[in-house]
């Protein structure tokens, strides 16, 4: 049973300060996160699933967010439901955010941009966002799992994933962001890039992170473009076949491409160096 102390959450305005006191104050909450009972606890009266046309989801408040209700597209599927219901338990819970939201598809991948203002439609969406994965996938319980000192792995990835009843994207994501060791994380379908991930504060950049771009053709992932099954496979390559030289870090030779073989032409790789980044000298 989950307890909700509302007034030491209403001082709070990042997402992730509010999600580690609601962590806080409920130490043994069970993955998988019910945010059902959190939205019950926090004064949402009502989850509704309709067919909607053009939005994932909507918050209906009042103006001082002490009740409300959220609607969620039901045509969606599960694991989206669950993180647009995140996304809008983050509107209702995030004080600075409005009482009456209606978010698109794309409001659901908008990330934080720092270049404009913090309170732009733009970042509120993106805040949304990061509350939403901050609240599925808790870093507490993550680096209780101690995954993000071993070596990056997809398996991981997808025990984590069925673990917190999140889709693989989401967690792939996550984990990239939250790993000791710089990873990047390229979805493609028929060896076409939707689109690539450099996690938190990779030192290089990723080639192939623009939507459809081909996925290169001398990579461990290309050759196995045809091949149809749920199967994992990895190998050692070139470094510089997905990433490029930098003035900052010198880019190891090679990395470990590692690619998780999906259904109808889905394809997941994972990239990670073996070798320490190390800084370049200045000149
Ligand atoms: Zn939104």
């Amino acid at each position: 049973m989950l307890d909700i102390d509302l007034m030491e959450l209403a001082d709070l305005h990042r997402p992730k300060d509010i999600v580690s006191e609601i962590y806080h104050q409920n130490p043994g909450w069970d993955e998988p996160v019910s945010l059902e009972e959190l939205a019950d606890r926090c004064g949402i009266k009502e989850i509704r699933y309709e067919s909607l046309k053009g939005i994932e989801g909507a918050l209906i408040a009042n103006d001082t967010k002490s009740e409300g209700i959220i609607v969620i597209n039901s045509d969606a599927r599960h694991h989206r439901r669950r993180y647009t219901l995140g996304h809008e338990l983050g509107h209702y819970l995030i004080p600075h955010h409005g009482f009456q939201m209606s978010c698109t598809s794309k409001d659901m991948s908008t990330k934080i941009n720092k270049d404009i203002k913090m309170n732009s439609s733009q970042n509120i969406e993106a805040e949304a966002n990061e509350f939403s994965a901050n609240l599925l996938m808790p870093e507490p319980w993550l680096n209780k799992q101690k995954c993000f000192s071993r070596e990056p792995s997809i398996e991981c990835i997808k025990f984590l994933a069925d673990k917190l009843d999140v889709s693989f994207q989401a967690c792939a994501n996550r984990y990239a962001d939250l790993h000791d060791r710089p990873v990047a994380v390229v979805f493609s379908h028929m060896l076409k890039v939707q689109y690539g991930y450099t996690g938190g504060e990779h030192p290089f950049w990723l080639r192939y992170a623009k939507r459809g771009s081909s996925i290169p053709n001398s990579s461990l992932t290309a050759s196995l473009g045809k091949v149809d099954d749920l199967t994992f496979h990895n190998d050692e390559c070139d470094a510089s076949l997905w990433f490029d030289e930098n003035k900052y870090y010198c880019l190891p030779e090679t990395c470990i491409e590692e690619v998780y073989v999906q259904e109808d032409g889905y394809i997941a790789t994972l990239l990670w160096f073996e070798d320490e980044i190390e800084e370049k000298e200045e000149e």
